[in-house]
């Protein structure tokens, strides 16, 4: 399995775009294509600069956004003690782990008409690239990774909140924070506030995991954190993975015509990715316990931003440590790049209970994403707008429906409060108000808007076809499309273009007019989710899905942390139930190491398993460590030759698992999204018929 890592490496930076496009073009595209002069500056030949309705719509946005208000600006700097002064952060592994050099462009003018003012603004918050000060015994290491690492002063050495994605930023964040602050000491606690991979990846780069089995550094984790870390993005993984180049335009170079930054940071690093378990789990609602000396109180807020997360609150320094709970963004309710939708309603009462537990006398308020916030009444301001915001896109959203309005709509229909959108931090620098907005009714609705034809509606490649009959024809919708381009009604354009490329995937001019929709569309968006998207889809169509060659490296903590019950799941995910049809047999794995035991059963073509139990007469038994069936499950040691060597041993029909092998399929994370865009190599992915390929750690 591929990492992003090495999907990126295959995808042309900024120069070397041309080179693949043009090679595009000469396989037999367009030749219309060119004629079109490039647009200077603009990353790809076949670019547009934006039209003079997406200037008037960037126009209009800057005219009606609160820029009177500057705290954010102040706040972001306040406490700077050092910046960093490399802009790059090598990988062990010899790439760029971390590279700021990317958003200096952002510096270099005051706007940019293909960037919308408001993510323009945010993005330049988030080039802070430093060492700051929170407060006397508080820091922050920022701009190093999409999340930001924070120490606070023990007796005896320096507590860690969340050390980021990789191990490389974290060693340098740890160097500058040592220059300056640290004063030799070392690491005496870390605690993982939430399960996502920006607040853990990291850690291997700060401490040694003996140091936490032997008890010596304590690591502190909300309760179930490490099911919940994993599982997150196992099932789904490979359409995750692909949506990420979506959400979070990974195929798009730093540009002012591409990627900006993320919104909650500027990208994920992209160095060594590990896991250390925790040591001591904080389990019930709040629990006080004393880390290094430090009183802290720790409030578990299960199912808010992330399955399991826990604020945090040091009374005798009245700070208060908000996770990603309270960042300075409207968060995802529901993550474009695919995730169960989460609960806004529960997530605004955990902040209500912070801030009546805490933030009534809290003196600073800081998290794991952008800058802390200073002062009381600064403190219960953002408390109480945060808790409103996420309220009321439960509640009106709810209201709305219960009159009718369906998920089709209601991203149409639904505004944020007036008060709140005039609040920096309540706008949709990570969520959006549009696809929460629907995101809300999909959690308590479902997809279906109530419209039989939306009941089992044909697949879009087999209605379209019948579009584009009736409307006459591809040369009429085309014809339509750029008036509609022209005129700048871009939603419209992609109603009909959309139809015309589902129904001819390899109509060149309609998928480069459709590119050309796209593209004032993601600059016309304030969300970077949202402009990624529409950017992302814009080139590939107009390059198609990158390719090149690949190879396996997954990391083994992570592999390491999966249940082997999660695993054995995603077995019958990566099974092609088309392949087991008459099959039948049943498995039992015994791993005697950590006392496990399962009846692995294949029948009706499904492959099922239950913990716990094993069959009378199982067909074949498997006996092997968990420790050595870790092997098998990173793709390092078939299990072939785990039988062959003794190291697993087998009673019964050892033929049924080479029957079972045959049935499982690689998933290749460059499927096709956009019609015509696919890939004409076959799969680069070559994993092993029993590994666990676990996706990347999803960040957030
Ligand atoms: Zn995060």
């Amino acid at each position: 399995m591929t990492t992003r890592r090495e999907f990126l490496s295959t995808i042309p930076a900024a120069g070397a775009a041309f080179a693949i496009t043009s090679n595009f073009l000469l396989e037999g595209s367009s030749a219309q294509a060119e004629q079109i002069a490039p647009h200077p500056g603009h990353f790809h030949p076949k670019g547009k600069p934006p039209s003079r309705f997406t200037l008037d719509v960037l126009r209009g946005s800057k005219a009606s956004l609160p820029f009177a208000d500057t705290r954010d600006l102040d706040e972001q700097k306040r406490g700077l003690i050092a910046s960093m002064e490399e802009l790059q952060i090598p990988a062990d592994a010899g790439h760029i782990a971390w590279d700021m050099k990317r958003f200096q462009f952002l510096e270099e003018k005051d706007e940019f008409d293909s960037i919308h003012p408001s993510l323009l603004r945010q993005s330049r918050l988030n080039n802070n690239y430093g060492l700051y000060e929170v407060i006397p015994g508080i820091y922050q290491v920022r701009g190093f990774d999409l999340s930001d690492l924070t120490f606070v002063r023990g007796k005896t050495g320096w507590i860690v909140f969340d050390p980021l994605v990789s191990a490389e930023p974290v060693r340098a964040a740890w160097k500058l924070f040592q220059k300056h602050v640290g004063g030799g000491l070392p690491v005496s606690a870390v605690i993982y506030s939430h399960t996502h991979g920006d607040h853990w990846g990291g850690v291997r780069g700060l401490i040694d995991e003996a140091d936490v089995l032997s008890g010596k550094i304590p690591v502190i984790a909300p309760v179930d954190f490490m099911q919940f870390t994993i599982s997150e993005n196992v099932y789904a993984g490979n359409a995750m993975n692909r949506r990420l180049f979506y959400q979070y335009g990974l195929l798009l170079p730093a540009s002012p015509h591409g990627y900006v930054g993320q919104g909650l940071g500027q990208a994920v690093s992209a160095g060594a990715v590990g896991l250390i378990a925790p040591n001591r789990f904080v389990s019930a609602a709040l629990e006080e316990i004393e880390v290094d000396g430090v009183r802290m109180i720790f409030q578990n807020t299960p199912n808010t931003e992330a399955p399991r997360e826990m604020n945090t609150y040091i009374p005798d320094m009245k700070a208060l440590w908000m996770a990603e709970n309270v960042i300075a963004s409207l968060h995802n309710i529901y993550t474009l790049r695919g995730a169960p939708v989460r609960d806004p309603l529960n997530w605004s009462k955990y902040i209500g209970e912070a801030l009546y537990r805490f933030g009534l006398e809290a003196e600073v308020m800081f998290a794991s994403h952008h800058w802390p916030r200073w002062g009381n009444a600064r403190i219960q301001e953002i408390l109480r707008q945060q808790r409103d915001l996420y309220a009321n896109m439960n509640n009106q959203v709810l209201h709305y429906a219960n009159q009718g309005v369906t998920i089709n709509q209601i991203h149409n229909v639904y505004q944020v409060p007036q008060g709140l959108q005039n609040a920096w931090h309540c706008r949709g620098y990570h969520g959006s108000p549009q696809h929460n907005a629907r995101g809300v009714i999909q959690r308590y609705l479902g997809f279906w808007d109530c419209n039989p034809t939306s009941l089992i509606p044909l697949s879009p490649a087999d209605s379209a076809p019948l579009y584009v009959e009736m409307m006459g024809g591809a040369d009429k919708i085309l014809q339509r499309g750029r008036e509609l381009h022209d005129e700048g009604k871009y939603l419209l354009a992609t109603e009909i273009l959309n139809k015309l490329v589902q129904a001819q995937p390899d109509n060149a001019d309609a998928k480069d007019l459709l590119a050309d929709v796209f593209e004032q569309l993601g600059y016309q968006q304030e969300n970077p989710g949202l402009r990624n998207s529409f950017l992302a889809a814009a080139y590939e169509l107009r390059t198609g899905i990158p390719q090149g060659e690949t190879a396996s490296t997954t990391s083994p903590d992570v592999i390491r942390a999966m249940s082997t019950e999660l695993f054995l799941n995603f077995l019958g995910i990566r099974m092609d139930s088309r392949k087991a049809d008459g099959l039948r047999f049943t498995i039992n794995l015994v791993t005697p190491d950590n006392g496990e035991k399962f009846i692995i059963e294949m029948d009706n073509a499904t492959l099922t398993n239950i913990a716990g139990f094993q069959a009378e007469k199982a067909d074949l038994t498997l006996t092997i460590n968990r420790s050595d069936l870790v092997q098998t499950m990173m793709g390092a040691k078939t299990l072939e030759a785990q039988i062959a060597d003794g190291t697993a041993t087998v009673q019964g029909d050892i033929g049924i698992l080479k029957v079972l092998a045959a049935t499982m399929v690689d998933f290749d994370p460059r499927f096709e999204i956009m019609p015509g865009t696919k890939l004409r190599t076959a799969t680069m992915t070559n994993a092993d018929p029993y590994q666990a390929m676990p996706e990347k750690i999803i960040a957030e």
